[in-house]
């Protein structure tokens, strides 16, 4: 795999900057429970479509308390748009269970995987996005992008490790968002925009 150098690399921060000023978090949240409870529903959908239920699902249950005590049938409903509803709706009851038992909101990487639904992935963007811990999450946009800058290749571990290797730990968030942007907006699995794309010195423009 082609080696960027430390310039690439900080040309690659402030292309993306330039191309995505106002990269965050598109999930709608006000407090940790809702940060969970978005980013377990937001696999295999869109950051938008879990915007619309979730704002159903917390005027419902607002809290851990009341999600424990929800009926699954009327949470698969609400779910229903998302796809996996019934496992999702499953999970975010068993997980809600769990907060009622341990009575302490997680605070790391292991004790946000211990809930149901919540994988490293999950857990690596509340740990940022919650707690400002810097982490690199890998999801599928990250992993197709990364693969593309040639920046790293291999299993969602592997390139987690090479990417947190290659940049600074101040610019950990800062890449996953971005690079969450890029393959979100313009570098897309199927029709890639590399006419519009601001990245330069890519390895596979227009490949
Ligand atoms: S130039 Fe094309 S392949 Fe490279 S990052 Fe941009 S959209 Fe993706």
């Amino acid at each position: 795999m082609k080696e960027q150098s430390k310039l690439s690399l900080n040309q690659l921060i402030s292309d993306l900057d330039k191309m995505f000023p106002n990269a965050r978090c598109e999930l709608d949240y006000n407090n940790l429970f809702e940060l969970i409870i978005a980013v377990s529903l937001s696999s295999q959908t869109t950051d938008k479509r879990v915007n619309e239920v979730t704002k159903v699902l917390f005027s419902k249950y607002p809290t851990y308390n009341d999600l424990a005590k929800a009926n699954i049938y009327e949470v698969e409903e609400i779910l229903k748009p998302l796809g996996m509803n019934k496992v999702k709706a499953k999970n975010i009851i068993e997980l809600s269970k769990k907060l009622i038992i341990k009575n302490k909101m997680p605070e790391t990487l292991e004790e946000l995987m211990e809930l149901d639904g919540v994988g490293r992935k999950c857990a690596n963007v509340i740990l940022s996005e919650y707690y400002k811990i810097p982490s690199i999450a890998v999801d599928t946009h990250v992993l197709r992008t990364s693969n593309r800058l040639g920046l790293a290749s291999g299993s969602v571990l592997e390139v987690e490790k090479k990417l947190m290797k290659k940049f600074d730990k101040k610019d950990w968030y800062f890449i996953h968002i971005h690079l969450v942007f890029l393959g979100r907006y313009v570098c897309k699995a199927k029709n890639k925009e590399c006419a519009k794309c601001l990245i330069n010195g890519c390895p596979s423009r227009f490949i």
